[in-house]
């Protein structure tokens, strides 16, 4: 069993006022805690907050070059970063961001000791039309290099009509949708290596849902957005992952 992993990606919320909500989150010693501020964050979170790990939410593919506004893989590393977001369904929408540069991302990821948070998840018309699982195998199979090790990847299922708007699929529908990755994971990388991917649930996770997504089997964390930005919703959820 891996170890449990409940993330937060706070987008492009926080100044440095805000750093005082991650420095009093509770940490048991059986989840990994991870806050993604944004990169202007970084160093500072690493340096103000113990017990919980800082990542950060994208980055580029290339090692170094002409990328104004970018940051390299090496630069997050650098800055304190552990973990990197990459292929959030927001960097999708916002940035054109296609499978095959999710891949070649994890690859920059990698080559820098990174841990890589490759998210995927189906559109709302997607789900409606029945075609959650035949996305996730596709996105899985043009997203993910063609070796993996198991403590270098998370996958982050996201359904995208579920971030960020109250709605959560069925406990069932979870289940059936983790059990597919994990199924592709052991057809791809064998089933030890699968067994040591950390499935993460991602989308609209609050205190009040998140005891029943950690009870739903290969559920092993959560990327959690908005409920990560205060104390005040974070440290139920983290509670909740450390008992489920
Ligand atoms: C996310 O952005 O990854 C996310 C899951 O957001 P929220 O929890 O706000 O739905």
């Amino acid at each position: 069993m891996p170890r449990k992993l409940v993330a937060g990606n706070w987008k492009m919320h926080g100044l440095s006022g805000d750093l005082a909500e991650a420095s009093v989150l509770p940490a048991p010693p059986d989840v990994d805690i991870l806050l993604c501020p944004p990169a202007t964050l970084i160093t500072r979170m690493v340096q103000a907050v113990e017990g919980i790990m800082v990542g950060a939410q994208d980055c580029h593919p290339s090692a170094k070059g002409a990328h104004t506004g970018d940051l390299s893989a090496a630069m997050l590393h650098d800055a304190g970063a552990s973990y990197v977001i990459l292929g959030h369904s927001e960097r999708r929408t916002d940035h054109g961001e296609t499978d095959a540069l999710v891949r070649a991302k994890t690859e920059a990821a990698w080559s820098e000791n990174l841990i890589a948070i490759v998210c995927i998840g189906e559109t709302e018309a997607q789900y409606k039309t029945g075609g959650t699982l035949d996305v996730l195998r596709g996105q899985l199979a043009r997203s993910l290099p063609d070796s993996a090790p198991a403590e270098r990847l998370v996958i982050a299922y996201e359904p995208v009509w579920a971030i960020g708007t109250g709605l959560v699929p069925t406990a069932a529908e979870i289940a059936a949708a983790h059990q597919e990755i994990r199924t592709w994971l052991a057809n791809s990388f064998g089933t030890e290596t699968a067994e040591g991917i950390r499935l993460l649930y991602g989308g609209s996770v609050k205190p009040s849902n998140a005891a029943g997504i950690f009870a739903v089997p290969n559920v092993d964390g959560a990327l959690v957005g908005g409920a990560s930005l205060t104390a005040a919703d974070f440290g139920p959820i983290i509670k909740a992952l450390a008992v489920a």
